[in-house]
C-alpha cells in the first residue's frame, strides 16, 4: 500500500561538503523518501547519494547495545568484520558498565603513562557541537592536544598553504561563483563524482559561456565540457603550474597594483619561476608549451578567474607546494577578492570545514587559534577553567607511529575508520590492535570498531540535531528526524558521559548551549545565534556581530594575516616518495566513486547505492588490461611493497597508461593496505595519490 509520511523534517545531506539542504519524509520512525530543499548551495538539487543514500540508518547491522570485548577474544590487526559473528568476540553490556570501564582504563593510562599517552580521533561527519566537545574533552580531560580527524587525510596540505599564504584555510568564494567567472580551473578534482551538485553548477556555467579548464591525470566526465583539458602526468603539478606562472611573468600579465598593494614575497617567486619555461616543463608534465601558454593567458587576462581543487592536488608529499602554486597564480594576477574569482578547495565530508573550525586539529584551538600561542592558550584556559598543554599534539598518522613506539597507549575514536582510511592500513590496524585500550563510538561494526575493547552505539545523521559547515563557509542546521534504535545514544550525550568519567564537570542542557559556548570563543561565528539558524537554516561566516549578513566573498580589501597582505611562497619540483621501478612498474591512484562514500560504512549499507556499485573495482586503461592479459570483469591482484588486494578489472580510457585507480570504500579489497604513509612535511598529509604497484591476472 502507498505509504504516506507522518512528518517532514528539514535538514542537510550527510555526505559531501557541498551541503545540500533536504527534507526527510518520515513515517513510523523510518525515512520513506528524501527531497531537495531550496538551500543556498543546492536550490532543490540532490545527487544520487543525497536522494537515495538514507536507508543505512535502518540497516540491520546497526549497533544497538554497548559491546565489551570478551576476555578470551584476541585482537588481530588483519581482522575483517563479520557482523554475524560479533557475539563470539564481544558481549553486550549496559551503558554504565561500558562507560565505567572506558573511564577507568583511560584514567589509568593517563595517570600511569602521562597525559600524552591518550589520543582522540573525532569525525568530520559529526556536528560542529560534537567536534567542539570532543576536542575540549581531549584537551581538558585527557590533558594533551592529541586530537585530529580526517582533514589530515584530505585537505591538510591545502589548509597549511592557505593559512601561510592568505591567513585563512577556508574558501574565498562559494561554488556558486562559478556562474560569475569567465574562466574556471578545476584541478585534481572530479566533482561530478565527489561533489555532484557543485559539478552541476559548473556545467550550467559552461552552458552560459564560462570557459572551463580541467587539469587532471585522469580524464573525468567534466573534461568533456572543458575548453581545454590538461591531462598532465601524475606527480607533476608544480612543473605545470610554475610553467604557467613563468608565462604570466614573461608576458607581463601580472596585476602589478595588486602585487604592490596587497602582497609580499613576489620577487622571490618571480626569480623561482624563471627556471620553469613551458618548453622545459612540457616533457616533464606532458602538456605542450603552446597549451600551457594559452591556458596561462586565459586565466590571467579574464575579468574573473576562479580555481577549484580537490585531493589530486592535496594528497602528495608535495601537496602544500601544489596549493602554494595555485595561491600564487591567483595572487600574481589579482584573481581573488571579487565575485567570480578566488580559491576554492572543495571540501570532502559534509562537516570537514566545521570540524576543523571547531578545533578538531592538534595544533589549533577553535577558530585556528594556535595552541603554542600564549595569548590563545590563556583565553581557552580561562574559558575551560584549567591549564592546557602548550605543545601541539600528534596528527592521525603520527599517532599510529606513536602507538608502535609505545608512547600513545589509549584512544577514543568517534565516527572515524582509520583501519580503512589510513595509509599502509595493515600497519595502522596492527597499531590499533596494540593499544592498551581502544574505545570506538560508531553506528556500525566498522573495521576499526572490530579492533576495539569497548564499542559505544551512536546515532546516525538523521537521529540528532546540530550545525554543519559546508565548503562555502555556510553554517547550516541539521535536525533530528528519527529516534536512534535500541540503546544507541546521541554522540553529544556519549562524549559528555566520558567527560564526566574523566573528572570533568560539564553542564550542557542541550546542543544549543554548546553552540553558544562555541560562538563566544570563535570570533568568525560570533554573530550567529542558535535562534537565527533555526529561522534562516543557514548563515555564512565570517559573521562577527549579531545581524551581520555574513560574507560569501572574502579578502575584498585585506587578508587576515598579521600584515594584512598575502604572501607568495615559491615551490620547486619534489618527486613522489615512491616512484615506479622494474619490480613495481605502475602508479596507484586512490579516490572515490559516485555511489560510495569514503570507507563505505554508510553507502554500502544503503540499498540503492550498493545495488549500483556492489563490488570492488580497479579502473585501468584498456590497453594496459590487454598488456596484463585480462579482460574487463576479470579478477586482478594489485601488489605494493606493503600488501596486496584482489578485485575486478574495469576498463576506463580516462585512466592514464601505466596507472590504476581504485576507490577506497571496499573492505574486502581495502586498497589502503597498499598505499604509502609518506607525509607532506607541512600539512602532514599522506601520499594517497601516488605509490608504486604491480598488477597480475587472477
Ligand atoms: Fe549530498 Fe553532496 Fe550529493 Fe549534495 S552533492 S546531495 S551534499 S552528496
Amino acid at each position: 500500500a502507498l505509504q504516506v509520511p507522518d512528518k517532514a523534517v528539514e535538514s542537510v545531506c550527510p555526505y559531501c561538503g557541498v551541503g545540500c539542504q533536504l527534507t526527510y519524509h518520515v513515517k513510523d520512525n523510518r525515512i520513506l523518501y528524501v527531497e531537495g530543499r531550496d538551500g543556498p548551495a543546492n536550490h532543490e538539487r540532490l545527487c544520487v547519494k543525497g536522494r537515495y543514500g538514507f536507508d543505512y540508518a535502518h540497516h540491520p547491522h546497526r549497533l544497538t547495545r554497548p559491546l565489551i570485548r570478551r576476555a578470551d577474544a584476541p585482537k588481530r590487526g588483519d581482522a575483517v568484520m563479520d557482523p554475524d559473528r560479533v557475539m563470539e568476540v564481544f558481549r553486550e553490556a549496559t551503558w554504565d558498565e561500558a562507560l565505567d570501564l572506558v573511564g577507568e582504563r583511560l584514567r589509568t593510562i593517563r595517570d600511569t603513562h602521562g597525559k600524552r599517552a591518550l589520543a582522540g580521533f573525532g569525525s568530520a561527519k559529526g556536528s560542529n557541537e560534537e567536534a567542539y566537545l570532543f576536542q575540549k574533552l581531549v584537551r581538558t580531560g585527557f590533558g594533551s592536544n592529541n586530537v585530529d580527524h580526517c582533514t589530515r587525510l584530505c585537505h591538510a596540505s591545502s589548509v597549511a598553504a592557505l593559512l601561510e599564504g592568505i591567513g585563512s584555510g577556508a574558501v574565498s568564494n562559494p561554488v556558486m561563483d562559478v556562474g560569475k567567472a569567465e574562466v574556471v580551473i578545476v584541478i585534481g578534482a572530479n566533482p561530478t563524482v565527489n561533489h555532484p551538485v557543485a559539478a552541476s553548477w559548473i556545467k550550467n556555467a559552461v552552458k552560459n559561456g564560462t570557459k572551463l579548464i580541467v587539469a587532471d591525470p585522469r580524464r573525468s566526465d567534466l573534461a568533456r565540457l572543458a575548453h581545454r583539458f590538461l591531462q598532465f602526468k601524475p606527480d607533476t603539478d608544480v612543473a605545470m603550474l610554475n610553467a604557467m606562472m613563468h608565462v604570466i611573468v614573461h608576458e607581463g600579465l601580472v596585476d602589478e597594483d595588486f602585487i604592490a598593494g596587497r602582497t609580499i614575497g613576489y620577487d622571490e617567486l618571480r626569480r623561482n619561476v624563471e627556471g620553469y619555461s613551458p618548453e622545459s616543463m612540457a616533457p616533464i608534465c606532458g602538456i605542450d608549451a603552446d597549451t600551457l601558454r594559452e591556458v596561462a593567458r586565459l586565466y590571467a587576462t579574464s575579468k574573473g578567474s576562479m580555481i577549484l581543487w580537490g585531493m589530486g592536488v592535496s594528497q602528495h608529499v608535495h601537496g602544500t607546494d601544489n596549493a602554494r602554486c595555485l595561491i600564487a597564480l591567483a595572487l600574481m594576477t589579482g584573481q581573488i577578492g571579487r565575485p567570480g574569482t578566488g580559491l576554492h578547495p572543495l571540501r570532502g565530508q559534509n562537516n570537514v570545514q566545521g570540524a576543523s573550525d571547531a578545533g578538531l586539529i592538534p595544533m589549533m584551538y577553535p577558530d585556528y587559534q594556535r595552541v603554542d600561542n600564549a595569548a590563545a592558550r590563556q583565553k581557552f584556559e580561562q574559558l575551560w577553567g584549567m591549564p592546557l598543554d602548550p605543545q601541539p599534539g600528534l596528527t592521525v598518522v603520527e599517532v599510529m607511529h606513536a602507538i608502535r613506539a609505545g608512547t600513545v597507549r589509549g584512544m577514543y575514536i568517534m565516527g572515524e575508520n582509520p583501519a580503512m582510511s589510513d595509509p599502509d592500513a595493515n600497519h595502522a590496524r596492527e597499531a590499533l590492535a596494540a593499544l592498551d585500550h581502544l574505545v570506538v563510538q560508531d553506528i556500525f561494526l566498522t573495521e576499526t570498531a572490530y579492533l576495539a575493547d569497548v564499542i559505544l552505539p551512536a546515532s546516525a545523521f538523521p537521529e540528532k540535531t546540530g550545525t554543519f559547515t559546508n565548503t562555502d563557509r555556510l553554517v547550516q542546521m541539521g535536525r533530528q528526524a528519527l529516534d536512534p534504535p535500541g540503546d544507541a545514544r546521541q554522540d553529544l550525550w556519549i562524549i559528555q558521559q566520558i567527560a564526566a568519567r574523566m573528572g570533568l564537570d560539564w553542564h550542557y542542557r542541550d546542543v544549543s548551549e554548546v553552540f553558544d559556548e562555541m560562538r563566544h570563543s570563535m570570533p568568525s561565528i560570533g554573530g550567529i545565534t542558535w535562534e537565527r539558524l533555526q529561522a534562516e537554516h543557514a548563515v555564512t561566516y565570517p559573521c562577527l556581530a549579531e545581524g551581520d549578513a555574513g560574507d560569501p566573498v572574502v579578502f575584498t580589501t585585506t587578508f587576515p594575516t598579521e600584515t594584512g597582505r598575502a604572501r607568495f611562497v615559491p615551490a620547486d619540483i619534489i618527486p613522489a616518495n615512491e616512484r615506479p621501478d622494474g619490480e613495481y612498474p605502475r602508479v596507484l591512484i586512490t579516490g572515490r566513486q559516485l555511489e560510495h562514500w569514503h570507507t563505505g560504512s554508510m553507502t554500502r549499507r544503503a540499498s540503492v547505492l550498493d545495488a549500483i556499485e556492489p563490488d570492488p573495482v580497479a579502473l585501468v586503461h584498456p590497453l594496459d588490461l590487454e598488456e596484463i592479459g585480462v579482460r574487463p570483469g576479470d579478477v586482478i591482484t594489485l601488489e605494493s611493497r606493503r600488501g596486496e588486494v584482489s578485485l575486478y578489472a574495469r576498463a576506463e580510457e580516462g585512466t592514464p597508461r601505466g596507472a590504476v585507480f581504485v576507490p577506497f570504500c571496499y573492505y574486502e579489497a581495502a586498497i589502503n593496505k597498499l598505499t604509502n604513509a609518506a607525509l607532506d612535511p607541512f600539512g602532514k598529509i599522506p601520499e594517497f595519490k601516488y605509490c608504486a604497484v604491480r598488477i597480475r591476472a587472477g
